[in-house]
């Protein structure tokens, strides 16, 4: 049987934005202050900081993203600990920890979590009625792959 990833209604959000980005996701999510307030948010470092000033609320921080904190959420959505991605990564401009920007996004895809890399996908995904009420993702299946070396 399938496993499940159930998502309650109130969601754990994950916010990142690079820094030519960054303005552009406040501006989002000041405008969507009252439906981000009912979820869980999650930020790198220095979105974060800016974010909660923004926002005026608490919002759990890692590390700034080249220092970490892309690892720090990827790792989080691998223990099944973030419900939803919202990434303004930079298409215009290489960032010193490209390598850490892929794994984060590829392992939102291992896990089938819902990402936007950009505000018309956040708009979307936020005014999801799945973004409100319990959801249960199917998570794939990857027993196959972790007994491949026992065959
Ligand atoms: P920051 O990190 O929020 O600390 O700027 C974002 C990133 O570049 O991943």
């Amino acid at each position: 049987m399938a496993q499940l990833n159930k998502m309650g209604s109130s969601k754990r959000v994950a916010l990142i934005a690079h820094d030519n980005k960054k303005k552009e996701l406040i501006e989002w999510c000041v405008y969507n202050k009252t439906v981000l307030a009912i979820h869980r948010l999650y930020a790198t470092g220095t979105t974060g900081q800016l974010l909660e000033k923004a926002l005026d609320q608490s919002i759990t921080k890692f590390l700034s993203g080249p220092l970490g904190g892309d690892q720090q959420i990827g790792a989080r959505i691998a223990e099944r600990k973030i419900d939803v991605l919202f990434f303004f990564w930079d298409p215009m401009e290489a960032q010193p920890h490209d390598p850490d920007i892929k794994a984060l996004l590829r392992l939102a895809a291992v896990w089938n979590i819902p990402v936007a890399c950009d505000r018309a996908s956040a708009d979307f995904i936020l005014t999801s009625p799945l973004m409100h009420q319990e959801y249960n993702a199917i998570l794939p299946d990857y027993s196959q792959y972790i007994k491949r070396v026992q065959k």
